[in-house]
């Protein structure tokens, strides 16, 4: 709805003379011409926002994994249309500005394993455990001997493993006393996991031990079982794995004291690699067409129409953060090396998920309690035909909690989690452009008026429970712990009042169904989660130490 269209309700009974004819097209004329501009106008931001997410979505991108060509291809692409909407480069180098992002161990190339004279393939056959040391050893080894001063094998299936306990810890242990009883290397055999089990462990931070140790897999298990004497050479070299992400800043300089940022990730999951993919046996690629093609997009619309404007009571700088996926990596650099001073910033506004409005689900605004002014504000500027959900919270996860940590009024503005979310079926053809125009006119709204306000205020808010309870409309109140390598989510702690804690569930539980889901691993609570609403009824089945319980809950 336009400001102006109550007008047009004139009654036209009444107008009953030429005279009054002529007087009321006079006035209409201004009305429909305004009226067409403005149609003319969302015209073209629908064509903008379908032609950006069309590309950054696309298959060239690849997904956007943080430190791929595809990113980059990206980055390019959004430098080039701040440019084109006529923004200076605040970024580093020009409107580009490059950080690192750690990725835990990585298995050195000097790490080996000779068996027999045969080298083995490293992140296959064999892997260096997170707790290693970066030694070798050489040795004489006879299987079922275990003496000091040489090797040791370990075969897996000797050991008592409960259901309970982390096979990481039980790696650990019977490293450790081996290497107290003299041993110089320890390797691990018929261990059930697979190779990619064991390299995930590599991220985990732990301490190491004082002597080499690996995990090597089924086909070389084979081999060592069926050994009489084994001459073996070790050693571990760990790499620290590190990528290169790029953030994209531009700027409106209106020469004012304070400056209003707006925010959205552009990076997404690539193939999956990052294990951060609700499709996890799905390596193509995930296009991330809502996540975030649809915040990106409309954040360079906004650049361009605030360029165009006439709103100079603020600077205005735009960032499209990379390293979101992984953590929020790009804008808590930005907000750490910015040559602008966040303690300078008006307020932050963060676009993630826009692009799938659903009337019946309606808009997700957090952080509303950030600033006083922010609740009347919005209620003033959300019509009222749009459904809307507030959260208080200033952290979530998403790129305004780097903002809000320094202390910077916030907005999250979300169309709600789907069935495509994190999967390669987030796909351009799936976006609600018009809801995204729906929502890119509040959001350009909501600037408008705090031109003529005063620097905002900020305020502390409450924490949000888990990183990911923003994507969900419910929440079971749990803190799930994301060391558990075992099936099943286990809860390091409950929330006082939430569905789990009125329930009974309590921490150390194992979550092994929720409703109908089986959950094997947090992928699955998390995509079962997404699936109720509030008021909903299921039921929880856990592990508590050797029984299953199950619960009746209501979300
Ligand atoms: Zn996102
Ligand atoms: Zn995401």
């Amino acid at each position: 709805m336009e400001p102006g269209l109550p007008a047009l309700s004139v009654d036209f009974k009444k107008t009953t003379t030429v005279k009054h004819t002529t007087c009321l097209l006079a006035l209409l004329l201004p009305f429909t011409t305004q009226l067409n501009a403005q149609k003319k106008a969302d015209r073209k931001t629908l064509g903008n926002l379908q032609t950006h997410i069309t590309y950054l979505a696309s298959d060239k991108l690849e997904g956007r994994r943080t430190g791929t060509p595809g990113e980059q291809l990206a980055a390019e692409y959004i430098a080039s249309q701040m440019k084109l909407a006529g923004l200076s480069p605040a970024g580093d180098s020009g409107y580009l500005q490059t950080f690192l992002v750690s990725e835990g161990k990585l298995i050195a190339t000097t790490s080996h394993l000779t068996i027999n004279k045969s080298t083995l393939t490293p992140g296959e056959q064999f892997i260096p455990m997170p707790f290693s040391a970066q030694k070798s050893a050489k040795g004489d080894v006879l299987p079922d001997v275990n003496e000091p001063d040489n090797i040791w094998l370990f075969n897996v299936k000797d050991f008592e493993m409960s259901p309970h306990a982390d096979p990481l810890e039980i790696y650990r242990q019977n490293a450790r006393e081996a290497a107290k009883a003299g041993a110089t290397g320890v390797i691990f055999y018929n261990g059930t996991e697979t190779p990619k089990d064991v390299q995930k462990w590599l991220s985990i931070p732990v301490e190491p031990l004082k002597i080499p140790v690996m995990w090597v897999n089924s086909e070389i298990s084979k081999v060592l079982d069926d050994a009489e004497d084994l001459r073996i050479d070790m050693q571990v070299d760990f790499a620290s794995g590190r990528r290169t992400g790029t953030n994209v800043v531009g700027h409106i300089d209106n020469k004012a004291a304070s400056t209003i940022v707006i925010g959205a990730h552009f990076d997404h999951l690539g193939h999956g690699e990052d294990h951060n993919s609700l499709s996890p046996n799905d390596q193509t690629i995930h296009h991330g067409a809502d996540d975030n093609a649809s915040g990106t997009a409309a954040l360079l619309e906004l650049a361009r129409q605030l360029k165009a404007s006439r709103l100079q009571q603020y600077n205005y700088l735009f960032v499209a953060f990379s390293g979101e996926e992984l953590g929020l990596f790009g804008s808590k650099y930005f907000t750490e090396h910015s040559s602008i001073p966040p303690s300078s910033f008006n307020y932050m506004i963060n676009m993630d998920m826009i692009g799938r409005l659903d009337p019946a689900k309606g808009l997700e605004v957090g952080g509303i309690g950030t600033s006083p002014v922010w609740p009347a504000l919005l209620q003033q500027t959300i019509p009222a035909s749009i459904r809307t959900t507030y959260d208080s919270s200033g952290t979530g996860p998403s790129d305004h909690t780097s903002f809000y940590l320094k202390n910077v009024p916030v907005l999250f503005f979300f169309t709600g989690t789907h069935s495509d979310y994190h999967k390669p079926s987030d796909e351009a053809t799936k976006i609600n452009y018009d809801g995204e125009l729906t929502v890119l006119k509040v959001v350009y709204e909501l600037i408008e008026k705090t031109n003529g306000m005063d620097k905002l205020a900020f305020t502390r808010t409450r924490d949000k429970q888990t990183s990911t309870s923003a994507r969900f409309t419910v929440t079971l109140g749990i803190m799930p712990d994301y060391t558990w390598q075992k099936p099943g989510v286990k809860v390091d702690g409950v929330s006082d009042n939430k569905p789990a804690s009125k329930a009974g569930i309590l921490a150390n539980d194992v979550i092994v169904e929720l409703g109908p889901h089986t959950i094997v691993n947090l992928e699955d609570y998390m995509q079962a989660l997404s699936g109720f609403k509030k008021g909903d009824k299921t039921t929880v089945k856990v592990r508590r130490e050797d029984s299953e319980k199950v619960f009746d809950i209501q979300f």
